[in-house]
């Protein structure tokens, strides 16, 4: 996969990594300390236009938009906040694509959580995204564009946000556009408070951990045993279990870092208290957290998979917990408004699909 080149006609500065941008309007903006000018306005403040470099002259304004483009993916609904304050956004491409992000306000903190692809191929049997498909990549100034759109409709400063790679999408499988966007990102956020997640892509993982600057991982295990990880993950054939497992603990680390394991829940099938025993043996011996995330059914999905009740949803925790892994449970976060991947876009296609009376 290439990188845009800047020599294109009017090329998107958002899909630009900083060094490739900074190369690029060398020879138009002079002197060159107004490159890093134009440069904090794109990534500090994240303008979609360049009228609004208030401290550029008029004609080097036109200038760059003669040359360079700031466009970004155009928010076409958003739901109302539901109890614990997410909201829900989806997002038209220039091709019509549907992607979707998250607004999560926590206490003082902010999260957005983005989405890599338009679709996935990856075909976990839990996710409405999975269940659409396949969709293209998305370039970087449609994740960077998502996070910006999504903040300033909040009124959130970028460096106040934390941005989890959790929405549409397998940011493994769109490895260069994820890494510019991350590159873009870490302009105005510490790269501590970015979170990678995947279903387990192990050459992707070794890829990331070869990266100088790398954002927190998070990856899906969702089962205790291959077989039934096999079963809702069938990627995982291609990536088993005790090869990811063995790779994630020599994965670099910072001091005090861990990588969060994403386990949902489903009903009577992977909640036990023996389940979570033989989860905590699997991560023995490697830095992991667990965050224990409840399934959201949803009409695309299969029937038999069921939220668990809050009481077996305590006692996986408190087994894990017993057994020296620190776990957290996602319990509603954006449960009210589909937030789990692919939900409001899997609506919105069904609205688009039924036969119009
Ligand atoms: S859970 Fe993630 S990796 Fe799996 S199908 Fe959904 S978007 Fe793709």
């Amino acid at each position: 996969m290439e990188r845009p080149q800047a020599t294109s006609p009017r090329a998107n500065l958002y899909d630009l990594s900083p060094e490739a941008a900074a190369a690029a309007l060398a020879p138009v903006v002079q002197p060159s300390f107004r490159v890093r000018q134009v440069q904090e306005w794109i990534y500090a403040h994240g303008v979609d236009s360049f009228d609004s470099m208030s401290n550029l002259s008029k004609q080097l304004r036109s200038d760059l938009a003669e040359r360079f483009s700031l466009a970004f993916p155009i928010a076409r609904e958003r739901t109302e906040p539901a109890p614990d304050g997410s909201v829900k956004y989806l997002f038209t491409l220039e091709d019509g694509a549907l992607i979707e992000a998250v607004y999560m306000p926590m206490g003082s903190r902010t999260t957005l959580c983005l989405s890599s692809q338009a679709g996935c191929a990856v075909g976990c049997t839990f996710c409405v995204t999975g269940f659409f498909g396949a969709g293209r990549n998305l370039t970087p100034a449609e994740i960077v564009g998502q996070m910006h759109r999504v903040r300033l409709d909040q009124g959130i400063p970028t460096e106040a946000l934390n941005v989890v790679f959790m929405g549409m999408g397998e940011p493994l499988l769109n490895f260069e556009h994820v890494v510019t966007s991350l590159e873009i990102m870490e302009q105005a956020i510490s790269p501590r408070r970015v979170t990678l997640s995947t279903a387990g892509i192990i050459p992707g993982i070794e890829d990331l951990a070869r990266l100088e600057r790398r954002p927190n991982l998070a990856v899906s295990i969702n089962a205790p045993d291959r077989e039934r990880r096999e079963e809702i993950m069938p990627i995982t054939k291609k990536y088993p279990l005790d090869e990811l497992l063995e790779l994630l603990k020599s994965f670099p680390l910072e001091h005090g870092r861990e990588i969060t394991i994403e386990y949902v829940l489903l009903a009577g099938w992977n909640d036990s208290q023996r389940d979570a025993s033989m989860l905590a043996g699997l991560l023995r011996g490697g830095r992991f957290k667990v965050n224990a995330i409840p399934f959201n059914p949803d009409p695309a999905l299969p029937d038999w998979m069921k939220r668990p009740t809050d009481a077996a949803i305590d006692r996986f925790a408190a087994a894990l917990n017993r057994a020296g892994v620190p776990v957290t449970v996602r319990r509603s976060k954006g449960h009210e408004i589909a937030a789990a991947c692919g939900q409001l876009r899997g609506r919105t296609e069904r609205r688009r699909a039924a036969p119009k009376a």
